[in-house]
């Protein structure tokens, strides 16, 4: 592999913050024999987060729904290097970055770039609500997936140990997940039909005991989806005996109890306490420290707070060379894997043209004569020319709410419509995940995971 381009300039160096949606999905379609190319990402793999919420409860086992990112750029054309590191600071005038091993050790290191795409997607969000931060779990990465199994056994198993009917048993086996937005919705769909359909094979007596409760906010869940979708996972929910407690805000959380202030139609609060054995916050999502360390540093993101400001070209307000995609960019769209694929997808056509148009600028500097330079000049202005906004094709909507049921926000050109419930819908989510699983590999794990469960039910062990 050679270090000139075709023009014979050395090629620029490249460097990618994540690994996952926007990152992966910009990796997946560059051509890397166009730069020299590095990732950094304290995460060594991609997760395909939609299928996230089944693994818990062992629907999908966590291994299923990762791809290493060096088997991701194992396919491209050209030579990858992978750092596990996380990008700590950034010093956007001098094209350096530091970098420091995901761990307590001090192993820092200076990364130099040519151009920085930053895709380090987002975090929690608690709002700093207390005992969040230490006594719930999250639903955001794999380890998070494996705690939240571990957790549901434990209850499980301690509960067995008090008598029926008990309040400590009662305590226990009272699961919540607090945020009615997608992510709470699937998994309290999914929590639901493993009681339903595993545990109260094993543990009868248990299962008749699992209460679980779904706490949101504002007056309905999914408000990000149609109307008539918010009403049909709410009567699912009913059907399938989820408590679903809305108009409810969770103010504080100890390691037994959860309060929370429900506001009543006349206008006036009532505080509940809900004591529980498991809890799950799907609250939303910030940016995380090393985005709003740039929202500090960078002139130009002056009052910048969901994400980095970024232009029609996704270039980072301020800068030269610092791109960013996917939940760390505020482009107006929603945080979703979808919108940071197809931004991934754009930088990585805009990165061949960029090469294309460094090479016309050094040729450009090379030109001897008037005449040569102004054809390079004409070739440069259609090049850049050539560099399109990005524009989001919004393609729908799905969200599982449990007992084989979903709900999807279709979209199909200019036509759009909604689906709700059974087999069909069911079919569509399924087959669209599928689809969308980034590997053949992936896509055949997923679909083993389904055909094992159908089969032989979820296998719950705790590891
Ligand atoms: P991520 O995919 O979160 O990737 C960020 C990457 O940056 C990670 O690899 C991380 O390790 C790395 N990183 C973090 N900090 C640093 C640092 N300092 N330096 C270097 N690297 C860093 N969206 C949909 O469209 N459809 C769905 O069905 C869907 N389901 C979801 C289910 C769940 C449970 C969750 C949590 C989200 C779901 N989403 C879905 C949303 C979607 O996952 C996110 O919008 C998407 O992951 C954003 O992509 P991203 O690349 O910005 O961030
Ligand atoms: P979200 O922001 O969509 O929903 C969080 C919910 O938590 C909100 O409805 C909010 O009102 C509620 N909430 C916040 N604080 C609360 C409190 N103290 N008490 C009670 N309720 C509280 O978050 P999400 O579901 O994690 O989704 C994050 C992003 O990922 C979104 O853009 C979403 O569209 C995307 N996503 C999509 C899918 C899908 O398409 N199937 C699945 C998961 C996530």
């Amino acid at each position: 592999q050679t270090d000139l381009t075709a023009a014979g300039i050395e090629k620029k160096h490249l460097v990618i913050l994540g690994s996952g949606w926007g990152a992966a999905s910009m990796l997946k379609d560059l051509d890397t024999s166009l730069y020299k190319v590095t990732i950094i990402s304290p995460r060594s793999y991609f997760l395909f987060t939609p299928l996230l919420p089944s693994a818990p409860t062992g629907t999908i086992e966590p291994r299923s729904i990762v791809e290493p990112i060096r088997s991701i750029a194992k396919r491209t054309p050209a030579e990858v290097t992978y750092y596990e590191a996380d990008a700590t600071d950034l010093d956007y005038s001098n094209n350096s970055l530091k970098i420091k091993f995901p761990d307590s050790s001090a192993v820092e290191k200076e990364v130099k770039y040519d151009y920085l795409v930053v895709a380090v997607g987002a975090q929690p969000s608690t709002f700093n609500i207390p005992g969040v931060a230490d006594y719930a779990c999250f639903l955001k990465e794999l380890p998070d997936a494996i705690q939240v199994r571990r957790k549901i056994l434990e209850s499980v198993e301690k509960a067995s140990l008090f008598p029926e009917g008990s309040a400590e048993r009662k305590r226990l086996l009272h699961f919540v997940v607090v945020g009615g937005g997608p992510t709470g919705v699937e998994f309290a769909g999914e929590l639901k039909d493993y009681v339903d359909e595993d545990l109260s094979k094993w543990m009868p007596e248990i299962a008749k005991e699992v209460k679980v409760t779904l706490i949101e906010a504002l007056p309905n869940v999914l408000n990000s989806f149609s109307k008539s979708l918010w009403t049909y996972a709410q009567k699912t929910f009913a059907e399938n005996d989820i408590q679903l407690l809305v108009n409810t805000a969770v103010n504080n959380v100890t390691d037994t109890v959860i309060t929370a202030s429900t506001k009543q139609k006349d206008g006036s609060t009532e505080k509940k306490e809900l004591p529980y054995g498991m809890l799950v916050w799907a609250g939303g999502i910030r940016p995380t420290d090393f985005t709003t360390g740039l929202f500090k540093k960078i002139e130009g993101q002056a009052g910048a707070r969901r994400g980095l400001l970024v232009d029609e070209n996704l270039k980072v307000k301020g800068t030269e060379n610092v791109y960013a995609v996917g939940d760390c960019a505020f482009t107006g769209h929603p945080p979703t894997g979808q919108v940071a694929h197809q931004e991934g997808h754009y930088l990585a056509s805009t990165f061949a043209k960029r090469a294309a148009i460094d090479d016309l600028e050094a040729e450009l500097v090379r030109s001897s004569n008037s005449d040569e330079k102004s054809k390079v000049q004409t070739r440069l202005d259609a090049a850049l020319a050539d560099i399109k906004p990005f524009k989001y094709n919004h393609l729908g909507s799905l969200s599982y709410v449990g007992a084989e049921k979903a709900v999807a926000d279709l979209v199909w050109g200019t036509f759009s419509s909604t689906s709700t419930g059974g087999a069909f819908t069911y079919l569509i989510w399924r087959s669209s995940y599928i689809a969308m699983c980034i590997s053949a590999r992936m896509r055949a794990l997923v679909a083993a995971d389904w055909l094992k469960v159908s089969l032989f039910g979820r296998d719950l062990t705790k590891e």
